[in-house]
């Protein structure tokens, strides 16, 4: 029936961090589009929705420095996540000058053929070739550390890996791997796209481990609902874009005036609702109740949480039956035994209670 209720568990997916039609956002969407959609490609007018965001994003930063006390001031808008990770590779190699890139095991960084390369084996075994020079650390084995060497451009990074199935990067790793950066000159890039913007109870995941990358990625719940994505960088490694050969990079809708005047309103909002809802007790809320003897365990920070069921055959016939109830869930890529909980933050404490009862009661109805 298409009146019936859901409750909205993966925010399709962690996009919808303030909720489906923020009414703020929706408003900053309204007064935009009266006033001017696209306009030129190549920085020609400087576009205040653009700059504001910039702005009010670099803003979240402050107080981080990167490696080389650098602080985080400019901002490059995609069109989306996999976008902004195209970009952050271009900058890394032609910051650098190398021609490696280093990226985790179970990664997802996006489907287009640079970050995909970046990606699993069973994702890019039929599409090669892709971008070569890409090669793999485990999260969290310090031992790995020793294949970042001088010829590393960039360490592509979740702080907490999204699509492997919520798995933290250890505050002690990632502390070796921003000293281990450090020594060979090699980009720690961050890769925020499903982390930020509020998923895991502080603005951005980094807040965690006090310093900033050198390239930050966001995109997903950055828009409110709308497509738009960024790379975000000091001046200092930026700058090589402008020149040999001048625009870099270009996109030509990348920051669009509505996506950013959005985006903007999605980013108050979700400093809004840090300040004024706990995010960790929502957690704690799902977190307590989720005891049974087929659940190993729920790991996760704030509202960036996985179930684990061990086993996929078993976790696809609850799933399907929580969607059957009104509960909206899935899996994730690379973890096809665990279940995805993931809703908009503004998620309240009686819908918790209540998709809690539903996954409950489903997995004793399932032998
Ligand atoms: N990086 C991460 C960590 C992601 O979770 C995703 C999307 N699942 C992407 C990059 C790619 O983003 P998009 O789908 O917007 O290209």
């Amino acid at each position: 029936k298409n009146d019936k209720p859901f409750i909205d568990l993966i925010s399709g997916i962690a996009v919808s961090n303030v909720g489906h039609c923020n009414p703020k956002v929706v408003k900053a969407i309204q007064k935009q589009a009266g006033k001017y959609l696209h306009q030129m490609v190549y920085g020609e007018f400087v576009q205040s929705p653009q700059v504001k965001l910039a702005k009010a994003l670099v803003e979240t930063l402050e107080g981080f420095e990167t490696k080389d006390k650098l602080k985080i001031n400019q901002v490059y808008f995609t069109n989306s996540g996999t976008e902004a990770v195209e970009g952050a590779m271009k900058l890394a190699k032609r910051f650098t000058g190398r021609p490696e890139i280093i990226s985790c095991r179970n990664a997802y960084h996006g489907s287009t053929q640079g970050a995909l390369a970046l990606g699993e084996e069973n994702f890019k075994r039929n599409f090669r070739p892709l971008m070569p020079g890409i090669s793999k650390i485990t999260r969290n084995q310090l031992s790995d550390l020793d294949k970042i060497s001088t010829k590393t451009a960039a360490v592509f990074i979740e702080p907490i890996g999204g699509e492997s199935g919520v798995i933290a990067t250890e505050v002690d790793f990632m502390n070796a791997l921003f000293e281990r950066c450090k020594e060979t000159k090699t980009l720690l890039v961050f890769d925020e796209i499903q982390s930020g913007f509020g998923r895991t109870g502080t603005f951005w995941a980094l807040e965690k481990y006090g310093f900033a990358p050198d390239i930050l990625l966001s995109a997903k719940g950055m828009g409110g609902g709308m497509p738009i994505g960024a790379f975000m960088a000091p001046a200092e490694i930026m700058g090589v874009f402008k020149d040999n050969p001048i625009l870099g990079h270009i996109t030509t809708f990348g920051g669009h005036p509505v996506s950013c005047a959005a985006s903007l309103a999605a980013l108050e909002e979700v400093q809004e609702i840090i300040k004024n809802e706990n995010i960790v007790a929502k957690s704690d809320l799902f977190k307590q109740p989720l005891v049974h003897p087929k659940i190993k365990e729920v790991r996760g920070q704030g509202l960036m949480l996985a179930a684990e069921m061990g086993d996929f055959n078993f976790l696809k016939k609850v799933i399907d039956r929580c969607i059957e109830n009104g509960l909206i869930t899935d899996w994730f890529l690379y973890c096809d035994s665990a279940m995805r909980i993931a809703p908009p933050l503004i998620i309240k404490e009686a819908e918790i209670r209540k998709s809690c009862e539903i996954i409950l009661s489903d997995l004793d109805s399932i032998n």
